[in-house]
């Protein structure tokens, strides 16, 4: 059976792939309304808005909270190419979206399954599905030649596994 999830991990790797013009980390999340069609899609934008909190899933989150007229996302999936940090698992749980799909694992942030698993947390009464690992591999491509990138510029070896660099993040 095709993976449903496949077709729009690629919408939001599209968007993932933007984020570097402004030297963002390349990061990208899609919104599903329960139809499935797009609410929200955007990219990280932390250093071209200069916002600590502009991560993808936000940006996307309140996008499709605009398009919807309300804060509460209930049946909606949120799709994005990297495991979301502890505040964007926050943002979801608080979203009370249905569902998160992510592509790559981060090892060194992550907070949907790696490092913590707030929205799977039993304390909390809303408890999103989670769906990981959707075309990881094309996900954390994108961010090992991103930071590959800077490794060429530096001239330096060592740390051309994305997962190196995500402290950054
Ligand atoms: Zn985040």
């Amino acid at each position: 059976m095709r993976d449903p999830w496949v077709a729009p991990i690629r919408l939001a790797l599209e968007e993932a792939a933007l984020a570097p013009r402004s030297g963002d980390v390349p990061v990208g999340a899609v919104v599903l309304a329960p139809d499935g069609s797009v609410i929200g899609r955007a990219h990280n934008e932390r250093e071209a808005v200069g916002d600590p909190t502009a991560h993808a899933e936000v940006l996307a989150i309140r996008q499709a909270a605009d398009t919807v007229g309300s804060w509460r996302l209930t049946g909606c999936t949120l799709l994005v190419t990297l495991e979301p940090c502890t505040m964007c698992a926050g943002a979801i749980v608080l979203s009370r979206l249905e569902r998160v799909v992510y592509g790559a694992v981060d090892e060194k942030a992550g907070a949907v399954g790696s490092l913590w698993d707030v929205v799977r947390d039993r304390r909390l009464n809303h408890r999103p599905e989670v769906v990981a690992g959707v075309l990881s591999q094309e996900c954390a491509q994108l961010l090992t030649d991103f930071f590959r990138g800077d490794d060429r510029e530096c001239g330096s070896g060592p740390g051309t596994d994305f997962g190196a660099r995500l402290g950054i993040r």
